[in-house]
């Protein structure tokens, strides 16, 4: 039944507050004045279709009759109930933050539907349920990581006594194989978990085509439309790429590079950030020829003393960094798995250009935000023109009150899965269980799971400084050398041990960085203890333990305004 009609039906209150009593007859009169006040018509009653006015009583008769009444019924497979929409909840998107939030609004006995659909890479590669950090992100990035690692620990064992042949291989196929039958599973994993808490799950791509109406659209082009009262757009991104000739014709992605059935062989990565450095870091760990081409610094945004050792420590590792340049062209040599590529780039700084040939290209050079398309302008939402993300206030609430949106969509916020899955949970909880909880974007732990790992969590050293004043800011750190590194003599010294704390604020430590291995595992327990207002003091009266790499955060005593040596020895 039409908006207009609920109108004038609303009920009054009494005096007393209570629902205001009426004869039948007064009240049916009531209705009908404010039917005619609303619809202008003057034969009652007035009809309504998916809150379309039908017309007065003979006109809706009429409609009935030649059928035309069901036409808007048929828009899907569902019979609309009156005064109602299909849908308590469309979430467009199955990846990190919109699973999260379906599951959750599950919970509270809410009819949910999330639609999610993968585009096919430039190459043709797409994926299944579950959005990008479970098929193209931190997990098979994470896996690879780990089959580096094991090279290097294989290379440890022999000073540990272990004896195995000289040859050492390692299959892309065979690892690619068991990653991607691990992501297989997670897929499956997700679709049951969808059907057992009743959330409907389609395969196909979703985009508003008016208020509160979404049209989903299969693989096989077929559309449906749906309604619901509210909508979650958790579309998250896609990787850039370059503009240049060659590039989506012979470059690939992160999108295909975990998939890849072929080892790439000699590689050159383009971009500086968290994705390139961390498959730079594998892929050479895996033995495989690597050069990264850096338009300008490393990881952009991070602390830049320790974007510098992760740098360093990689080219002392066998990684190449061609810097200020870009590359302009990109043209086949000749084809195979892997064929050969001529990459033309240009300085960033100059007009020098250079020419070199590789197996592989992997762009990493940035994500596209997924709201271009997606029917925004049709509702009304507002996204930044320049960046494609979505502003939201506080509460993941865009512009047009009944669509939120979580995840890397969003503007201003962090791009990681945690923070998606954070955000689309609370959202839930505060729509449908009364919960004031609000996700807290503030001092979000990370890790770049370079070769030597990068925890960090609250301010960079730069940001800090910009922020407070050098003057008000002291700055803690130790090299240091993990004890599973001595036997295998390597690598003395380069894991490094970082806090910076407010000098204003009882030196309550507002930045946190750790360089070395497991730096994630050793990152989350101190960002907990920092969302509870850590001070240095509170870290010096920790007792460590021994002998582990994060016992170093308790007897830090150097500060870099001293400038005295950082260098560990011994325990
Ligand atoms: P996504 O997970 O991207 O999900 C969006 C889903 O919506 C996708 O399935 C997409 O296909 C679908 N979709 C888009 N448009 C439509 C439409 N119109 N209709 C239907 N479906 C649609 N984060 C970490 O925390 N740790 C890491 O180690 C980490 N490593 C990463 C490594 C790489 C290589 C990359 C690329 C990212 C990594 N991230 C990591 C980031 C993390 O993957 C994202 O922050 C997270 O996936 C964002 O979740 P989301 O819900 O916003 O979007
Ligand atoms: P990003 O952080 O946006 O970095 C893009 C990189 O590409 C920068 O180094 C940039 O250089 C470079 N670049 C951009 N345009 C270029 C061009 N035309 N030519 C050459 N270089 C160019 O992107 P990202 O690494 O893809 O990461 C996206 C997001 O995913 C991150 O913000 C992160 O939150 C998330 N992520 C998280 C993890 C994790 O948690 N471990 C891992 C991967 C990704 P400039 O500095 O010169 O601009």
């Amino acid at each position: 039944m039409g908006s207009a009609l609920r109108k004038s039906k609303a009920v009054r209150q009494a005096p007393d507050g209570g629902p205001e009593r009426r004869e039948p007859a007064e009240a049916a009169q009531k209705v009908q004045e404010g039917q005619r006040e609303v619809t202008t018509e003057t034969s009652h009653p007035v009809g309504f279709v998916q809150e379309k006015k039908t017309g007065h009583h003979e006109e809706t008769l009429k409609t009935n009759t030649e059928g035309k009444a069901q036409k808007p019924l048929e828009m899907n497979s569902h019979t609309p109930v009156p005064r109602s929409y299909d849908y308590d909840l469309i979430i467009i998107g199955g990846g990190s933050g919109g699973l999260a939030a379906a599951k959750e609004a599950a919970k509270y006995e809410k009819k949910v539907l999330v639609l999610d659909f993968v585009k096919p890479t430039p190459l043709g590669n797409s994926w299944g349920l579950g959005g990008t950090c479970v098929n193209v992100g931190c997990i098979p990035k994470k896996l690879m990581h780990q089959a580096a690692l094991l090279g290097q620990a294989l290379q440890d064992a022999r000073k540990f006594g272990w004896q195995f042949t000289e040859e050492v291989n390692h299959s892309w196929m065979t690892m690619t194989e068991s990653v991607q039958n691990y992501i297989g599973s997670l897929n499956w994993g997700y679709r049951v978990a969808l059907r057992e808490k009743s959330v409907t799950y389609e395969n196909a791509y979703g985009e508003f085509v008016g208020p509160h109406t979404v049209k989903a659209t299969n693989r096989r082009g077929v559309e449906k439309l749906y309604t619901a009262e509210r909508f979650l757009i958790a579309t998250g991104e896609r990787p850039r790429y370059l503009g240049i000739p060659g590039d989506r014709e012979y470059c690939i992605s992160s999108d295909d590079l975990f998939s890849l059935p072929y080892c790439p062989g000699k590689t050159l990565v383009v971009g500086a950030s968290y994705v390139a450095l961390e498959c730079a870091g594998f892929l050479a760990g895996l033995g495989l020829d690597v050069t990264v081409m850096v338009r300008s610094i490393l990881l952009r945004g991070f602390d830049q003393d320790i974007a510098n050792k992760i740098g360093e420590y990689m080219e002392e590792h066998g990684v190449k960094f061609i810097r200020e340049f870009v590359p302009i062209k990109v043209e086949q040599i000749e084809e195979g798995t892997p064929g050969i590529l001529k990459v033309t780039a240009k300085s960033a700084t100059g007009n020098e250009i250079i020419e070199a040939e590789y197996n592989t290209v992997l762009l990493a050079i940035g994500r596209d935000s997924c709201t271009r398309n997606i029917g925004l302008d049709k509702v009304g939402v507002k996204i930044n023109e320049k960046t494609g993300k979505v502003p939201v206030n506080d509460e993941e609430q865009t512009n047009v009150p009944y669509i939120y949106a979580v995840g890397d969509i969003l503007q201003g916020k962090l791009e990681l899965t945690p923070v998606a899955i954070q955000a689309g949970r609370l959202l839930v909880r505060r729509l449908y269980a009364g919960a004031t909880s609000k996700c807290d974007y503030v001092n979000v732990p990370t890790t770049v799971f370079t070769p030597l790992e990068y925890g960090a969590c609250g301010y960079s050293e730069e940001a800090a400084m910009e922020k407070f004043g050098e003057e008000n800011i002291e700055v803690y750190h130790s090299h240091f050398w993990p004890l599973e590194w001595t036997v295998p003599s390597r690598d003395n010294n380069k894991c490094y041990a970082k806090i910076i704390c407010n000098i204003q604020d009882n030196e309550r430590v507002i930045g946190f960085h750790v360089l070395g291995p497991n730096a994630g595992e050793v990152t989350q327990g101190f960002a907990a203890a920092m969302k509870c207002g850590m001070t240095k003091e509170q870290l010096d009266n920790t007792i460590g333990i021994h002998p582990v790499c994060a016992e170093v955060f308790t007897t830090l005593s150097v500060t870099k305004r001293s400038g005295e040596s950082t260098l560990q020895a011994g325990c």
